[in-house]
Order: structure tokens, then C-alpha cells, then sequence
């Protein structure tokens, strides 16, 4: 290890800035996010620069660097692009012992300054020693989308009752424990989905009642997207990763399902048509009897979990029962399959308005309202549509739309089966029987779907 990373208290010290333009810049930054008493020497001071001095209270002077500039500090950066002048900082500094940044030349340094992450109070610093700085910030970005961004309000509200759980629970392992639950249970969800002072509250009360050692579960009703993993949300993930049960229907693909924690229980709940594994009902009682043991249930459901997905019904029950949960949308198929079929769901030229519906209907097609689906300037986006393709186009055709609507069928979208067939409403039935079409499909009904010659370029099939 080339460098020891310490974390350097720079707030009211003194420090040098050698350097005016969009690197000096960007080192400022950092420097006035940590309140030091920031100078800056330069030739030419950039606007933006100089607006942020004045607001954070720092001092410029325009003009040469001088070496009487480097007496009582605890910090120089020399962001210059003149080459000799770095040099001359550099060695004056580190002959004065005082820490030294030379931006974009580490032999010159005897400080270098990490890629950073900052949830504070918990901050995260990589560095590649000045190696590859490019490197260090892909890993930054890496690390970011695991880190959530309240990470820092959860660490500050546990700091804030740290006494207060010191006081009732003498033992430092007990107290480990005690913050290992807390920090991966429902209190830290509940900051994560920004109700800190929930969190406070709970926590508040789970010292205070601390004879009392009921384990708490909760359920996270995830949305999965429609297919490619690439679609899930970092939040989805996190959740995935961290549920002790899983339940997952038909519509979650395997590799998604494979993304859950290794040793967590996966129980299917089926879900085709008509081939429910577990019915509806049986489903609530489920998510109802692993939470009520404290465990963490996933419930990962297809799409999003608010259209189409009865997510309302599942969460209504848990709040029955007083169980904690928290609901994570997911990228709905209308949305992924119009994307990944390169059909825009609206456009200003062809459709002002789109429209989610049901195409599983309970007793016929009459209970649609056909007149209102016919509007020319609207897409339509019919989910569960394929087994009443055939009612669907002869009543929007009966009720005024026009036959030679441009419609697309969408079957297994965003997943590498992906397959569109487009015709129009008079032509789509037949074309779906002789291509064999299967479920899951999306159907798409407008004069969008013509945009997709144009836009369709990426293609899975
Ligand atoms: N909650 C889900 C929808 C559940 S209803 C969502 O938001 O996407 C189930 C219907 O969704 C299927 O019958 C089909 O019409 C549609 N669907 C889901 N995933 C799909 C996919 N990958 N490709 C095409 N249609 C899909």
C-alpha cells in the first residue's frame, strides 16, 4: 500500500489554492464542502470560481504565485498548467513538511485526493494512487448504486441514540447485535423511503421496550420490470439481495428470480391464466405468516406492481395486519416493450394520451367502454390481451375505429424471446394464429406503431 488514507479536519485551517480555472475549480469544491478558510492565488480567476469563494467566505488575490504564499498553512493544491510553477510548489511544501496536491501529477504529491462518496457523516474514499483516477471513479459509480443515498440520515439517527441504548444495554456484543438488526431492518427501511422521523420513532420505542424482543418482519412488494433483468431498479435489487422468503409468479423471468439472496426461501406462486399455483387469497395468507414470524418476504411481481398486478389487494391485507411494508414500482411492460419495439407510446404528431387497459375480460367485452377507447389521437396498450385479440379488434373496428389501425403485438418483450408482429385491427387475429403467437404478449394500438420502421433499429429476435 503505497498511501494510508487518513480523513484530514480542515474546517477554519488555512489552505492554498494555486490556480483559477476549471480544475482549481473542482478542487474548491471539495475544499469549501468541508469548510476550510480556502486562499486562491491566480493569474485568472474563473466566474464560477470566484462566485463560490465569495459565497463560502474564501480569499483570492490575482497575481503571480509567491513562496511567502505557502507560510501558515496546513494545505496546498497547485492546480496550474504551468508545469515549472507545480515544481516549485511542490518541493518548497514538502521541504516545509506541509501536505501537498499537485492535481493530475502524483509524483508531486504528497497527498492525493480520492473519488469520493458522500453520505455524510459516512463517507467512502477510493483511490488508485494516482495511478488511474478513471478507474477509481467507475469504481465510485460502482459502489454508489450499492450505498443508498440515506445511508447518511440512517447513520446519523443511529449516532443521535447511541447513548440512549448504551444506557439499557450494557453489553458491547449485545449492542452490536442490537445494531445489526436495527440498520437491515424495517427502521432502516423506513429512512430509506424517506420517513426518518418514522424511523426515530420506532427506534425510539424498540429501546425503551427492549425486554421485549418480538422480531418484527416486514414485506417488500417489488416490481421486477417485464423481463430483462438490465430493467430492475437498484432498490429492487437491494431488496432482493436481502429477503429471508421469495414469491414470485410466472411473469418473473428465472434470471431475474436467480438475482434473490442464495439461501433465502423461493416459493412460486404461479399466476397464468387460469393456473394460479397459489390462488389470490392464498397468496395474502402467505406474505401474512413469514412476515408475522419476522421474517423479510419479497413479494417480486412482474411489470410494476400497481398495474395490473393486484399489488393493492396483497398490501391491503398487511395492513390488516399491522405488518410493515414498503412498495417498489417496476418498469410496467406497456413501458419496456414500447421501448425495447422502438413504438414511443406517445407523440406529438399521433397520439396525445395512452391508456393502460385490461384485456381480460370478466363477462365478455361488453364491459369496456368501447366508445371511449376509439378516440383517434390515443394510443391504447392492452394488457392480457390475447386470448380476446379477436373481440378486442372487431368492437374497437364496430365502434368507429378504423380498421387499417396500425396495431403491434408484442410477445416476451425486453427478454431475449422478444417478437413483434404489426399489422392492422382487420388483419392482426389471423396474423397471430399463424404466427403462433404466445403469452405473455402486449398488444399496441394506434398510429405510434407506424413509428417503429423508422425507430426500431435494436431488435432482440
Ligand atoms: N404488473 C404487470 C402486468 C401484470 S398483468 C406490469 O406492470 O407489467 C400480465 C400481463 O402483462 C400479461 O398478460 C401481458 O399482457 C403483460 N406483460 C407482462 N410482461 C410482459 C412482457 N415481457 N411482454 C409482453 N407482455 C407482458
Amino acid at each position: 500500500m503505497d498511501y494510508l488514507p487518513l480523513y484530514f479536519n480542515l474546517k477554519g485551517r488555512r489552505c492554498l489554492l494555486v490556480g483559477g480555472g476549471d480544475i482549481a475549480l473542482r478542487k474548491a469544491r471539495f475544499l469549501f464542502a468541508v469548510e476550510a478558510q480556502v486562499h486562491i492565488v491566480t493569474l485568472a480567476l474563473c466566474d464560477e470560481l470566484k462566485n463560490l469563494a465569495d459565497q463560502h467566505g474564501g480569499t483570492y488575490r490575482l497575481g503571480p504565485y509567491q513562496d511567502e504564499d505557502l507560510d501558515d498553512l496546513v494545505l496546498v493544491v497547485a492546480a496550474t498548467d504551468n508545469q515549472p510553477l507545480n515544481e516549485q510548489i511542490s518541493r518548497l511544501a514538502q521541504q516545509k513538511n506541509i501536505p501537498v496536491n499537485v492535481v493530475d501529477n502524483p509524483p508531486l504529491c504528497s497527498v492525493i485526493l480520492p473519488a469520493i462518496i458522500d453520505r455524510s457523516p459516512i463517507v467512502v474514499s477510493i483511490s488508485s494512487g494516482g495511478k488511474s483516477p478513471v478507474l477509481a471513479r467507475m469504481i465510485r459509480s460502482q459502489i454508489e448504486s450499492m450505498v443508498p443515498a440515506a445511508y447518511g440520515k440512517l447513520s446519523a439517527i443511529a449516532g443521535s441514540f447511541r447513548d440512549r441504548l448504551k444506557a439499557r444495554m450494557p453489553d458491547v456484543d449485545d449492542r452490536k447485535n442490537f445494531w445489526e438488526d436495527v440498520l437491515q431492518g424495517p427502521i432502516a427501511e423506513m429512512v430509506y423511503s424517506g420517513k426518518p422521523e418514522v424511523a426515530e420513532k420506532m427506534l425510539a420505542e424498540k429501546i425503551d421496550t427492549l425486554e421485549d424482543p418480538q422480531p418484527q418482519g416486514e414485506v417488500y412488494l417489488v416490481g421486477a420490470g417485464p423481463g430483462d433483468p438490465d430493467l430492475l431498479t437498484f432498490k429492487a435489487l437491494r431488496l432482493m439481495q436481502k429477503a429471508d422468503v421469495v414469491l414470485y409468479d410466472r411473469l418473473v423471468a428465472s434470471e431475474i428470480v436467480d438475482l434473490t439472496r442464495r439461501d433465502a426461501e423461493r416459493i412460486y406462486v404461479g399466476k397464468r391464466r387460469a393456473d394460479h399455483a397459489v390462488p389470490q387469497e392464498g397468496i395474502n395468507q402467505l406474505l401474512v405468516k413469514y412476515a408475522s414470524q419476522g421474517k423479510r418476504v419479497l413479494r417480486l411481481k412482474g411489470g410494476d406492481p400497481f398495474i395490473f398486478g393486484r399489488g393493492g389487494e396483497e398490501i391491503e391485507e398487511l395492513a390488516e395486519h399491522n405488518i410493515p411494508f414498503q412498495v417498489v414500482p417496476g418498469i410496467t411492460a406497456a413501458s419496456g416493450c414500447a421501448s425495447y419495439a422502438g413504438i414511443p407510446l406517445t407523440h406529438r404528431d399521433y397520439a396525445q394520451s395512452v391508456r393502460f387497459v385490461t384485456g381480460h375480460l370478466k363477462n365478455g367485452t361488453s364491459n369496456l367502454p368501447w366508445d371511449e377507447l376509439v378516440h383517434t389521437g390515443q394510443t391504447l396498450v392492452f394488457y392480457m390481451g390475447l386470448v380476446g385479440l379477436r373481440d378486442i379488434c372487431s368492437q374497437l373496428i364496430a365502434n368507429g375505429r378504423s380498421a387499417e389501425t396500425p396495431i403491434a403485438i408484442i410477445q416476451q418483450g425486453t427478454t431475449a424471446n422478444q417478437r413483434v408482429v404489426t399489422g392492422t385491427l382487420a388483419t392482426m387475429p389471423d396474423q397471430v394464429e399463424q404466427e403462433k403467437i404466445k403469452a405473455p404478449t402486449l398488444l399496441i394500438v394506434g398510429e405510434v406503431v407506424e413509428l417503429r420502421d423508422k425507430l426500431a433499429w435494436f431488435e432482440m429476435t
